[in-house]
């Protein structure tokens, strides 16, 4: 039978493991934080800070906001970061995203600096990642590799195509499968014959924002798939539900799959809780 790798209770052990790191670090007189940066009134945004923030709470990381208007020029920005940067009491910087069209988000992502980026978006660390040479991981990519690592104990040599080549998902999962040793194909939207390139893996992380793109017959059995889409599907009787890029119903015979809601998504929040605690612990070593 199909194993459900549930995220949300992983995650809940993930934030027992921070917590304990954190605490250990108010022994030693440091209060882990992360600032959070909120450009604009977005209400998914606004919903994402919110959860971020209460889940900083429950593991004892001071989280302090930031919160601009929808109309502050990148220059604004840009200073807040510099600020941030060089303030020894803030030991993570997270900057939401999307930011209004008058800031360039590159532009922002490098600003932050490398040892306080625990998004794992800037440059140095997407280049740590591909050296594997340590850094500050992407936090969903680092989500989907804990779950796989709950059913596969041993990666080398195992077939894995990722579905989806974004900066935030898609690539670095690929970096990170193929630092395992695993053969990694990266698919995407031109990708030509991509069932066929499916039914040959034996990990598949699928991150094509595609509601139910992964079919039964693309994952061949024994299969373990990692689902990371997040698709709002409005309902016949008008209610909104949240379903995955695959078609979790036709899934009975692979290996395990993750959920949705309940598989990625709360990884997602427990590695960013995880990525400040060991920013602040690197930082608090040349404190
Ligand atoms: P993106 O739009 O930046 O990238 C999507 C990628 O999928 C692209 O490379 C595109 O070429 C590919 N793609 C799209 N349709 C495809 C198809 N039919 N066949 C093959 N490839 C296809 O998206 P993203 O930011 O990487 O997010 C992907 C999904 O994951 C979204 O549903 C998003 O909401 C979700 N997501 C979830 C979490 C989480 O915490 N669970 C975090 C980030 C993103």
């Amino acid at each position: 039978m199909v194993q459900i790798v549930r995220g949300d209770l992983i995650a809940r052990q993930l934030d027992m493991a921070v917590s304990a790191g954190v605490a250990a670090l108010v022994e030693a007189g440091i209060v882990a934080s992360l600032a959070v940066v909120l450009v604009g009134d977005d209400p998914a945004s606004d919903i994402y800070v919110r959860r971020k923030k209460m889940a900083a709470a429950r593991v004892g990381i001071r989280s302090v906001e930031y919160r601009l208007d929808l109309s502050t020029p990148e220059a604004e920005l840009l200073e807040l970061i510099a600020q941030l940067n060089d303030d020894p009491a803030i030991h993570g910087i997270l900057v939401q995203l999307p930011l209004p069209p008058q800031i360039a988000s590159d532009r922002i992502l490098g600003a932050i600096a490398p040892d306080k980026d625990v998004d794992g978006f800037h440059p140095v660390n997407v280049g740590r990642l591909s050296t594997g040479t340590g850094g500050l991981i992407p936090c969903t990519p680092l989500g989907c590799m804990m779950l796989l690592e709950q059913v596969i104990d041993d990666f080398r040599g195992l077939k894995a195509v990722v579905i989806g080549k974004s900066n935030i998902v898609g690539k670095p999962v690929a970096l990170l499968l193929l630092e395992r040793e695993c053969t990694v194909t990266v698919t995407h939207i031109h990708t030509r014959g991509l069932p066929d390139i499916v039914r040959g893996a034996d990990i598949i992380v699928v991150a094509a924002g595609s509601p139910e793109l992964v079919r039964g017959d693309w994952v061949k059995p024994g299969a373990v798939l990692v689902d990371v889409g997040i698709n709002r599907i409005v309902k016949e009787d008008g209610k909104t539900r949240i379903i995955g890029d695959a078609a979790a119903h036709e899934m009975g015979h692979a290996r395990a799959i993750t959920p949705v809601p309940g598989g990625v998504g709360p990884m997602t929040i427990a590695c960013l809780l995880r990525n400040t605690l060991q920013a602040a612990t690197a930082l608090s070593r040349f404190a």
